[in-house]
């Protein structure tokens, strides 16, 4: 059994793990917090009481109830001080929550080997986004030319993606830097390009009735190649929670991406 705490319990991601952790048979849910407590975890998803009271002090609750993992799906401006805290009390954070910088990762993984315990963090803990990005990857040492369309709910507080920033990320480490669109191309409207990421043009939808979606399209002589993943509900992403919750003690330092977990 693996002891769990979830950070943002009361959240969307955060009662979608809370009802997952419950419901596996090799977690143990020991500790939930929120910005409000005081209900209890089991009741807050409509399961039976668990007894687990959500709390609101997570140094407190680290130190109390010692969990093995904190799942963390909370905010882009807490989530670093969250990992420090759990690193800091040798607790394995398992981090959804995006937004960390580049500078931020490199410090969470210094500070996971300074306190010899492993840290886990994924952009995307869906099994199917993760196959897109394997896959685009493969696309695009043949197919070089690249955009991103992400498609999120209107609530999301980062943009672009966390999982746009991985793709293009992984894309990189194989494509050939080369200037996409015409080089003398000018945005009569500032942004109508998109970000840039070396490159590869980013663009962010946020509506009202989307959860996350990705297209990523390849432009070659005479055809596109699409790849699209859509995560139509919450539920979509707990297979990959759960199964890093159970990895990430076996593991060494700061991993990055559910892709490391899993067997290609
Ligand atoms: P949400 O707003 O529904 O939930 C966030 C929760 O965190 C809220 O309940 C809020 O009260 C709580 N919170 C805020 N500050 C806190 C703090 N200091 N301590 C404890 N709790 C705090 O958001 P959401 O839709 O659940 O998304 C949460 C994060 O997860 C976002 O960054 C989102 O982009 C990310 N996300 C990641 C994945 C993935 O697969 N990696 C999937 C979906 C969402």
């Amino acid at each position: 059994m693996v002891s769990v705490l979830v950070n943002g319990a009361c959240g969307r991601m955060g009662q979608a793990v809370l009802k997952a952790v419950q419901e596996d048979s090799e977690l143990k849910l020991v500790g939930a917090v929120d910005l409000q407590g005081g209900m209890d975890a089991g009741e807050l998803v409509g399961l039976p009481a668990c007894g687990v009271t959500v709390e609101t002090d997570l140094a407190a609750a680290l130190t109390r109830c010692k969990p093995e993992v904190m799942v963390d799906f909370t905010r882009p401006d807490v989530v670093f001080s969250n990992v420090k805290q759990a690193l800091s009390a040798h607790v394995s954070p398992v981090v959804g929550t995006t937004g960390l910088s580049e500078e931020q990762k490199a410090e969470i993984a210094a500070l996971a080997e300074k306190e010899a315990t492993p840290a886990f963090i994924a952009p995307n803990f869906a099994i199917g986004a993760v196959l897109m990005m394997v896959m685009c990857k493969q696309a695009a040492k043949y197919m070089p030319d690249v955009e991103i369309i992400e498609l999120h709910h209107d609530k999301k507080l980062d943009a672009p993606s966390g999982t746009a920033v991985q793709t293009a990320a992984m894309i990189a480490e194989v494509r050939k830097k080369h200037v996409q669109g015409n080089p003398d191309e000018k945005e009569k409207l500032a942004g109508a390009r998109g970000a840039d990421y070396e490159g590869m043009h980013i663009h962010s939808v946020r509506l009202p009735g989307y959860v996350a979606h990705q297209e990523v399209i390849f432009g070659g002589l005479g055809q596109t190649l699409t790849i699209r993943h859509d995560s139509l509900n919450r539920e979509s992403f707990m297979p990959g929670v759960v199964l890093a919750a159970k990895k990430v003690r076996g593991l060494k330092g700061l991993t990055v991406g559910l892709d490391k977990l899993l067997e290609f």
